[in-house]
């Protein structure tokens, strides 16, 4: 089992802190204008926030993976947009680099952008497939030491502002998912434009937008890992992002929980506060008890990646009940605040909002739900 020892207990204080001093007070007008958090995420990288366990050799802060999902909740509850944007560097770029990349592409595509001088994205989703990842239509052709890609990858995350991304294609069609292949590309370049902004329920400080490649060149040595282990790459890829998704859910549920009690405290209904009803005690049990349930999963799955044990389907444990725990426990929250919650003076509304995305990405519940079931069942064999 897990134990946090003293580092895990200052860099919570810190996140806190940080999130209280620095997030809270712009939220609100930084979802309001749809506007990305510059100052927060470049302060967030002095931290060592965006490259928390990749190690000091290649620019990380060189932490653990259960130190990620600490920050991931403590710097959610303050900003879920830059929960999802530093989750995506650190877990979908970074981590997968660190992986599997040659050293060149970890001395150009992992130093800085742990540090947080620069910016990753991840393309696996595409406008015609999303849980169904294998179905990908991108195409990679060689021509001799280069590759040409072609193609559009959807609901990219941080595409407005990434300096490169990792980009699933099919290299051998007739190998169906064994012939996709995974390169690491800059962002800038001839032959990839990006789409429209996504105008979103929630997490609307972060980016995301198509992701449109038309005859973009790239040389073999960008390939991470090697030809045809894409999709292997791409899957376990999200199995480690599933723990910082389920992070920043749990920093959404903490922020409207706790908003929710300092209300139920103030606000008199029959000329007693809210928190004196036992109706409201029920639900302030509920949301703690789910709360609680799902940070127990999220630091075991994170200690089992530490730990270098099998965590696929812990990791899918954590993300599905994290994230139904985000969407039940804002949706008490709103209830507790009556109208109040249901404006944008309060900040239940926007935390209302921001959980609804934490079932759909890196794996709808129903995938998670998939996922949980088949290393269920195969342990029993
Ligand atoms: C804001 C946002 C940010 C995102 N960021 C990224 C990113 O950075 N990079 C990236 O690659 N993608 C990203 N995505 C894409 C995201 O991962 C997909 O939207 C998600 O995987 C679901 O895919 P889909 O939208 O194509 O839905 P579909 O796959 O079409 O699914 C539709 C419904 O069918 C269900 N379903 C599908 N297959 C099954 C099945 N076998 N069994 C049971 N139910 C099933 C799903 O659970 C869902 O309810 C992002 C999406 C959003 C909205």
């Amino acid at each position: 089992m897990f134990e946090l020892n003293e580092t895990h207990r200052m860099l919570r204080k810190t996140c806190r802190d940080f999130a209280e001093k620095e997030l809270k007070p712009v939220a609100a007008l930084l979802d309001q204008k749809h506007q990305y958090p510059t100052e927060a995420i470049k302060k967030l990288g002095e931290l060592g926030m965006m490259g928390i366990f990749v190690p000091e050799k290649w620019g990380g802060a060189g932490l653990d993976v259960l130190s990620y999902a600490i920050a991931m909740e403590e710097v959610s509850s303050g900003c879920a947009s830059c929960g999802v944007i530093m989750s995506v560097n650190n877990s979908l770029f970074c981590d997968p680099i660190v992986k599997y990349g040659s050293d060149d592409l970890k001395k150009q595509y992992v130093v800085p952008f742990a540090r947080g001088e620069k910016l990753g994205c991840f393309a696996l989703s595409e406008p015609g497939n999303g849980s169904d990842a294998a179905a990908a239509k991108t195409t990679a052709v060689k021509d001799g030491d280069n590759y040409v890609i072609n193609g559009t990858k959807a609901w990219i995350t941080n595409g407005y502002e990434a300096d490169a991304v990792i980009v699933f294609a099919t290299t051998d069609a007739k190998a169906g998912h064994k012939g996709i292949t995974a390169f690491v590309v800059p962002m800038h370049s001839d032959g990839l434009s990006l789409g429209k902004k996504e105008d979103k329920l929630g997490i609307r400080a972060s980016s995301t937008c198509n992701l449109i490649f038309e005859e973009y060149r790239i040389s073999k040595k960008n390939i991470l890992g090697e030809e045809g282990y894409g999709f292997k790459i791409a899957m376990s890829t999200l199995d480690g992002g599933r723990i910082g998704i389920a992070g920043q859910a749990l920093g959404i549920a903490k922020a409207a929980f706790e908003a929710a009690v300092a209300y139920a405290k103030e606000r008199t209904a029959f000329g007693q506060p809210l928190v004196k009803l036992q109706a409201i005690q029920m639900k302030i049990a509920d949301m703690a008890l789910r709360i609680e349930s799902a940070r127990l999963l999220t630091w075991q799955a994170a200690c089992l990646k530490d730990r270098g044990e099998s965590y696929t389907k812990v990791a899918a444990m954590a993300k599905l009940a994290a994230s139904e725990t985000a969407t039940f426990v804002t949706h008490q929250a709103m209830q507790i605040f009556g109208g109040n919650g249901y404006v944008t003076e309060y900040p239940v509304e926007r935390h209302y909002r921001d959980a609804r995305i934490t079932e759909i990405y890196e794996g709808t519940s129903e995938v998670q739900r998939l996922v949980i079931a088949q290393n269920a069942m195969k342990e029993l064999m």
